[in-house]
């Protein structure tokens, strides 16, 4: 692990820097979780692709400008400092954008990869069943392959933005008479498809964050499917490490909120009572270093050809306790205006902001596979603990 940055990746800062500064905008968007907000992030998507800043680690074949992993750290230290919008396509470009690379056919890749990157399609993921969500095995939502077509039918929960989006990918039984994670296929649906039904669950502020989806004889092509018919598991497998890997949640992001909380802090310090908040500050602002540190770590051993492993499950572990610990502090700090609604803006404390945020890191040790499933495999993976 080198702790300097080399002339080139100080030039690119630079670059992404400046970039932002003239393209990120300046009045905070509305929430994505409204149809006018999914709008403005969707054009925002528009934004990055025209600069190729959509997804810099991919390929420049495919709008991207073929970054390293530390690049791609350094460019998400420039976009949580300039405080640019969240990204509304998550789902598409940092897990089923390399699943299309890897396991996609060309005309899956020239289809479906260019109008993501773009904006154009945003994607939400249908893997969660009710009675199947730790054990995603379980699914039992079906696809009978009748000719070159599938006919789908079935229940998909809590899937993320599917409100609003576009298409939405899904894990889908399609031998009936498998078990487990056998008999399972990859398949990629149109959310307008005749046949599909989205409900849309409330999150606990109170706007849609995610939705449940039927399907009742929804038909779609067999080119839908990304690999083999009945191999869905084990790439489904390989997006979840996407998932709990590097790029769902970089550390830019709680190293940023961190600063905010120390800000927020030093205009409060004179009101506190209670001085072990101050602990907890200098403890989150610590551990959002930690984290950044032990992933330039992993990210430096995985350029030098290393892979990631159930590592991935001690780092979501790490950043969602850690991202409950900044913003209960917060709420702390902020005493009774904490009460505000998220859409209530206070002015220099944004005290709304920090509730939303606060409400939002609830979900952190649920979404991405439960904190208690990630400990599972930390015992069994890692250290080698029987299995019960
Ligand atoms: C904000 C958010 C966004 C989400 N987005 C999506 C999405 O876009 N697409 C999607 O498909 N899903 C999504 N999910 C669903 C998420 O993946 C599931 O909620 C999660 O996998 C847990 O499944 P479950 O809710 O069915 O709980 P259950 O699996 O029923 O678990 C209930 C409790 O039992 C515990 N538990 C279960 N099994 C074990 C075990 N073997 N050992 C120890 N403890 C166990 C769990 O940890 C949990 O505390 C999202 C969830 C949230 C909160």
């Amino acid at each position: 692990m080198d702790l300097y940055y080399t002339e080139e990746q100080r030039a690119f800062r630079a670059e992404i820097r400046s970039w932002l500064e003239q393209h990120v905008p300046a009045k905070a968007l509305t929430s994505f979780d409204t149809a006018e907000g999914f709008e403005q992030h969707r054009e925002w998507e528009r934004t990055l692709a025209s600069g190729n800043w959509g997804m810099v680690t991919w390929p420049k074949e495919y709008g991207g400008r073929g970054c390293n992993l530390i690049e791609w750290l350094i460019f998400e230290e420039e976009y949580y400092r300039a405080r640019a919008p969240l990204r509304v396509n998550q789902n598409g470009i940092f897990l089923l954008g390399p699943t299309l690379m890897e396991y996609g056919t060309p005309e899956q890749k020239a289809r479906f990869i260019s109008s993501m990157a773009s904006g154009d399609e945003i994607w939400a993921q249908g893997w969660s069943e009710p009675g199947a969500g730790s054990d995603m095995a379980a699914i039992r939502s079906r696809a009978d392959r009748v000719g070159d077509e599938y006919v789908i039918n079935g229940h998909k929960i809590w899937s993320t933005r599917a409100v609003f989006a576009d298409w939405v990918f899904c894990l889908l039984r399609t031998d009936p008479n498998s078990q487990r994670h056998k008999g399972l296929s990859f398949i990629l649906v149109p959310l307008d498809a005749p046949g599909v039904t989205v409900r849309p669950i409330k999150q606990l502020n109170g706007l849609p964050g995610f939705a449940e989806v039927f399907f009742d004889d929804v038909r779609v092509p067999t080119f839908n499917r990304i690999g083999e018919e009945g191999e869905g598991w084990s790439i489904a497998m390989a997006t979840a490490g996407f998932e709990r890997g590097l790029m769902l949640r970089s550390p830019a992001r709680f190293q940023q909120a961190a600063k905010r909380l120390l800000n927020l802090y030093r205009r409060k310090r004179n009101d506190i009572i209670d001085l072990s908040i101050e602990d907890s500050v200098v403890r989150c602002y610590l551990d959002a270093e930690a984290y950044a540190l032990s992933t330039y770590q992993t990210a430096s051993r995985l350029q030098a050809g290393g892979s990631i492993g159930a590592e991935a499950s001690c780092n979501k572990i790490f950043w969602s306790e850690l991202d409950l610990r900044i913003q209960s502090t917060a709420l702390n700090l902020l005493g009774a205006a904490s009460e505000l609604m998220p859409d209530e803006l206070d002015d220099d404390d944004e005290a709304g902001v920090w509730v939303d945020g606060f409400l939002f890191a609830q979900s952190g040790p649920i979404y991405a596979g439960t904190n208690e499933i990630q400990r599972n495999i930390i015992a069994e993976r890692v250290l080698g603990m029987p299995r019960r």
